[in-house]
């Protein structure tokens, strides 16, 4: 496994994980309804997004490497903190 799957399999499990925990607070009905162990969960995931997509860009900054394209991992080199913008590669 390389960097870049293992990467990837960090978001996939975190994505996994949100929709299970967004799944499991919508049985209950609201966020308000869910019990606090489900509420507290879904807030700790929503963090650590947060600090995931700032670790994993600040970590491709400071390597000087460009953020990896999520369709084809082209590496795109960040300007001025501009994310957006077609990928050089696949367009996407
Ligand atoms: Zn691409």
């Amino acid at each position: 496994m390389n960097a870049s799957q293992g990467r990837l399999l960090i978001y996939a499990t975190f994505g996994l994980v949100s929709a299970v925990l967004a799944g499991l607070v919508r049985r209950h009905g609201d966020f308000d309804d869910a019990p606090l162990f489900l509420q507290v969960s879904l807030a700790g995931i929503g963090v650590g997004w947060g600090v995931l997509i700032i670790v994993d860009v600040v970590l491709h900054t400071w390597r000087g490497e460009g953020i990896p394209c999520p369709q084809c991992g082209h590496k795109r080199h960040l300007r001025a903190f501009r994310l957006a913008g077609a990928c050089p590669n696949c367009g996407a």
